[in-house]
């Protein structure tokens, strides 16, 4: 394989895809070596097939807003691969979305979720909806339009779709409603779904848990722990507030959170009735970081602004794509920060990591350090199938346990000669081996 030629023309291929084409770079650097190094990958074209989603379908989405007036928004789900279990990914609805970023995120979902050692396949799916402002009832009814047309391509035992950015718990019950009436088969379809109807305990948290259990394995590699850590999280959505929790509870104290409208500091600490109070305005559909500034007169609100810039030892951003620049990498190693774990999917552009690489401070890529997430999805489909519930402790200890082997896979593949752990490569390589192999096996 060659790195440099693959990707001119997967770039003349894809014109545009910008976010695609930059999280298919990253894994073909990484693999590069041990790709070479095997010719039975290189005659069987796995990279060319790997890189390539196996299907996509794109929809329209008619639904009717509170006052009657129609509007049409697009749909998505890209089925990527399946060598070694059914499809499985979020749906994003987002104002940004597009093909490009459902094909960066069904791509990396395959590496993550081989990384989780359960059976599932990468995909991806979403709309450009935009559900800030949205009443409850017009959610509902763009969720029951947009299953109108996704419920014909998913299945228990096909493709099982999820959350991510703008689907929550709420959404995934509208989803499952509509499903229900469409297809003849009533459990396992989507995860994510509440605790009386087929979801599991943990799941609403696992992203944010695992993702801190996986930060807390990194730091124990230099003997230190979250205790007494200062940590910034970007965002509010389904990983930064299980992430405040977590950290919370092993003795660190949370000084940041942001959305769209900026960042707030708070140097008492984001915990307790703090994170209660966001959910409730997250439930609003509303900006929750000026109004939490309002209410804690402690907190500064910084507008337009990210929290990079803060004073902290363990920085984890958890709000989307491409979030933490250069300059940000420079301002956390300045300020003396020692890890850097992703809990949303690829935050840090390239040029951060290289920053953060070279200055050999501990930095782990989304694809390990948010995966405590589908897998706990994998952990409600087994449940499912099984047709029981696993209590409280029973699936944070195999989540925990998951994080912990994610680690070590990372820690095999990606330590180089002098000690420094590159876990990108490690979980790339850990990835890639799994599905080549399957895809191996399988035949052309
Ligand atoms: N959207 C989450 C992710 O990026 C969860 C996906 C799932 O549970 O299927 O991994």
């Amino acid at each position: 394989m060659n790195v440099n030629k693959l990707m001119a023309e997967l770039e003349a291929k894809h014109p545009g895809e910008v976010e695609y084409l930059q999280a298919v770079r990253e894994v073909l650097e990484s693999i590069e070596e041990v790709y070479n190094q095997n010719p039975q990958f290189e005659s069987a074209k796995i990279i060319e097939r790997m890189v390539e989603p196996d299907r996509i379908f794109m929809f329209k989405v008619p639904w009717t807003d509170d006052e009657g007036n129609v509007h049409v928004n697009l749909g998505y789900r890209v089925q990527f691969n399946n060598a070694i279990g059914p499809y499985k990914g979020g749906l994003r609805f987002h104002p940004s979305v597009n093909l490009s970023i459902l094909k960066f995120l069904g791509f990396e979902q395959i590496f993550k979720n081989a990384l989780t050692t359960l059976p599932m396949g990468g995909a991806k799916g979403g709309s450009d909806f935009n559900p800030k402002g949205r009443s409850d009832a017009e959610i509902m009814r763009f969720c029951q339009s947009f299953m109108l047309e996704l419920w014909k391509h998913i299945g228990p035992e096909t493709d099982v779709p999820a959350g991510d950015i703008g689907v929550g718990g709420r959404e995934i019950g509208f989803l499952y409603g509509m499903y229900k009436k469409l297809a003849s088969e009533n459990t396992g379809v989507l995860t994510g779904k509440g605790i009386n109807w087929g979801g599991s305990l943990i799941r609403p948290e696992a992203t944010g848990f695992g993702a801190t259990y996986f930060a807390q394995e990194m730091l124990a590699t230099k003997g230190m722990s979250f205790a007494g850590k200062r940590v910034a999280l970007s965002g509010f959505g389904n990983v930064a507030w299980g992430a405040a929790l977590k950290v919370t509870e092993l003795g660190g104290k949370v000084v940041t959170i942001s959305g769209p409208d900026g960042y707030i500091l708070d140097e008492d600490g984001i915990s307790g009735e703090k994170i209660d109070y966001l959910l409730e305005l997250r439930a609003s559909n509303q900006d929750i970081v000026e109004p939490y500034a309002k209410k804690f007169p402690n907190a500064k609100f910084f507008a337009g602004k990210r929290p990079w810039e803060v004073k902290v030892d363990v920085a984890m951003p958890c709000a989307t794509q491409n979030e933490l620049g250069k300059e940000d990498a420079e301002a956390l190693v300045k300020n003396g920060c020692v890890c850097v774990a992703e809990g949303a999917n690829m935050p840090c552009t390239p040029e951060a990591i290289e920053v953060l690489q070279q200055n050999k401070i501990l930095f782990a890529p989304g694809k390990a350090v948010n995966a405590g997430g589908v897998a706990t999805s994998g952990l409600e489909m087994t449940q499912n199938s099984m047709k029981l519930s696993w209590s409280r402790e029973e699936v944070d200890a195999r989540l925990q346990q998951i994080m912990k082997n994610i680690h070590e896979a990372c820690v095999k593949h990606g330590t180089e000669k002098d000690g420094y752990v590159n876990y990108v490569k490690g979980a790339n390589i850990a990835g890639f081996l799994k599905v080549a192999n399957a895809m191996l096996d399988q035949g052309i």
